[in-house]
């Protein structure tokens, strides 16, 4: 058994524990943070084919789902494992927090403090420390610019992303680590600033439990894995535990833990933004890979629950996700640089729950309420009908085991009739499973990351945002847990 001890141990090492370590550190506590995936820099990505960069940092092989309940898709859910956690796989996209989403915080969930204005200057610091910047048009891919187009003819618009990068070039990678080092990724910047302060990264070390003494967090144990392969125990004794294992694995181990019987909330509420993409082919060559692989997105049909947003993956991983068999597979596969691709999420009303499974991972569930699966045709017809008005001949529906349609028979098509078992639909973005809120009957946690349960417990990752979102997450994860760190810091550790 090897035994450590820290002010404060730190569970996960992706956007929010990053964020939150730094803090701890640059205030003088002794940080450990204790991360389940391996450590992988720049070098060894740039070194990585995508195939390999999924079997080395992302969960599971990304073969993670939520299975569907009831009339829902099976969602595959996908996750980083490595140090910097999912920040090192995101598409770069940051938005802040919608106005209107903190204004249902407020309002129905009774956080009053979560404001624009009190949100503002957490936003700036990650802004500025992220160099979160805006796409240039010049850096829209012609997947993207063709989108755009058929979309202007039905009156949506398309605005630029923003991202964190610093140099990009745009070589659309950016899923499987970017490997030249230009996606600011928190591996590139709270993690080096945590550890000049003196905080240290345990890798290759999964927490199996929270420990607890007297009502109050005291440590976590785990397992380490060794160079050579063995596993050893692992036992750290800390002041105070702040767990950053995402939205999916955080609750799992408040589960394990015993740790959540008073809400009753822990697991439950999860949401995903459930997303959808759409491949078309054109007569031109379109090489959609040249160019930012999140470039833009479109909020016309917000008020469907709906946003759009580019996206293109490397031409290996498009391949793979093509249609056919044999001749008719290789006749598309050689035509590859004439495919366009384009990608949407819905912003949810939740319904997810995370179990403790049979093995490693949660047993993750999903049911899609009414109005949510409502939007599943509408998301298909905006992104399909917007290339078509562009000029694709052919288009390639989220839809499994589904030939390619010409333009009529997709405007013929009766979408609301597709089985859900049958939706090819993925979620990159588990949210809210211990949520924060004002009361134990509603929350897993206090509007400061504390447990409700337990003293000295903290939750600052995806799994406290309260409610789906509708844009990407991840900057609202990092200023949450930039504000719940400092908030923490006013709070004096316990004696050891
Ligand atoms: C492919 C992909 C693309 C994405 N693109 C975008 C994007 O463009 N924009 C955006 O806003 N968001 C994007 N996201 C989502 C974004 O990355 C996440 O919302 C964000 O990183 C979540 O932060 P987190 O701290 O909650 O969890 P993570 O960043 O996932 O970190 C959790 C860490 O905890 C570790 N861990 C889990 N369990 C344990 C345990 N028991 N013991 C020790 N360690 C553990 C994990 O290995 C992981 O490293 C993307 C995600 C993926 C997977």
């Amino acid at each position: 058994m090897i035994t450590r001890s820290a002010d404060v141990v730190v569970v996960g090492s992706g956007a929010s524990g990053a964020v939150a370590a730094s803090q701890f550190a640059e205030a003088g506590q002794s940080v450990l943070i204790v991360e389940e995936g391996p450590w992988v820099t720049s070098k060894d990505i740039s070194a990585m084919r995508p195939s390999e960069s999924i079997e080395k940092v992302w969960r599971g092989a990304a073969m993670t789902a939520a299975i569907g309940v009831g009339d829902s898709p099976i969602i595959n859910l996908t996750m980083g494992r490595c140090v910097g956690g999912s920040s090192v796989l995101t598409g770069g996209v940051c938005f802040r927090t919608p106005g209107h989403v903190l204004k249902v915080w407020r309002d129905e969930r009774r956080l009053t403090e979560y404001t624009d204005e009190h949100l503002e200057p957490y936003y700036q610091e990650i802004e500025r420390i992220c160099n979160i910047e805006e796409v240039p048009v010049s850096m829209r891919s012609k997947s993207t610019t063709l989108w755009g187009l058929g979309a202007a003819k039905m009156g949506a618009n398309l605005v630029s992303n923003k991202r964190n990068t610093k140099g990009c070039d745009g070589c659309s990678q950016c899923n499987f680590g970017c490997p030249k080092g230009a996606k600011q990724s928190v591996d590139l910047n709270f993690l080096p600033r945590a550890i000049a302060a003196g905080a240290e990264i345990l890798s290759d070390c999964e927490v199996t439990r929270v420990l607890t003494k007297g009502g109050r967090a005291v440590g976590v144990e785990g397992k380490v894995k060794g160079p050579d392969g063995r596993r050893s125990r692992v036992k750290v004794h800390a002041r105070r535990v702040v767990l950053a294992a995402g939205g999916a694995h955080t609750p799992l181990l408040m589960l394990k833990s015993g740790i959540g019987r008073r809400s009753k909330q822990v697991g439950r509420n999860l949401t995903l933004h459930p997303g959808f993409r759409m491949m078309a082919r054109f007569d031109d060559v379109v090489d959609g890979w040249k160019g930012a692989m999140q470039s833009a997105h479109s909020t016309t049909w917000e008020d469907e629950r709906i946003t759009l947003i580019s996206v293109y993956v490397p031409p290996a991983v498009v391949v793979s996700a093509l249609a056919g068999f044999g001749p008719e597979f290789m006749e598309r596969a050689d035509n590859l640089r004439h495919f366009a691709m384009f990608g949407g999420m819905i912003h949810d009303e939740g319904g997810g729950r995370i179990r403790r499974g049979p093995g490693r991972e949660p047993l993750m569930t999903y049911r899609m309420s009414k109005e949510d699966r409502a939007a599943v045709p509408n998301i298909i017809r905006r992104l399909g009908e917007a290339y078509l008005q562009a000029g694709a001949r052919e288009l390639y529906l989220p839809i499994l085991g589904h030939a390619p349609v010409s333009p009529d028979e997709f405007r013929t098509m009766d979408l609301t009739k597709v089985p859900a078992r049958r939706l090819e639909c993925t979620s990159q973005h588990p949210l809210g499973s211990c949520r924060m809120g004002d009361e134990p009957s509603n929350s897993a946690i206090d509007g400061n990351g504390k447990a409700w349960d337990l003293d000295q417990l903290y939750v600052i990752d995806g799994s406290i945002v309260p409610t789906s979102l509708g844009v990407n997450p991840q900057q609202t994860i990092m200023t949450l847990a930039l504000r719940q760190a400092r908030r923490m810091l006013d709070q004096p550790l316990p004696e050891a």
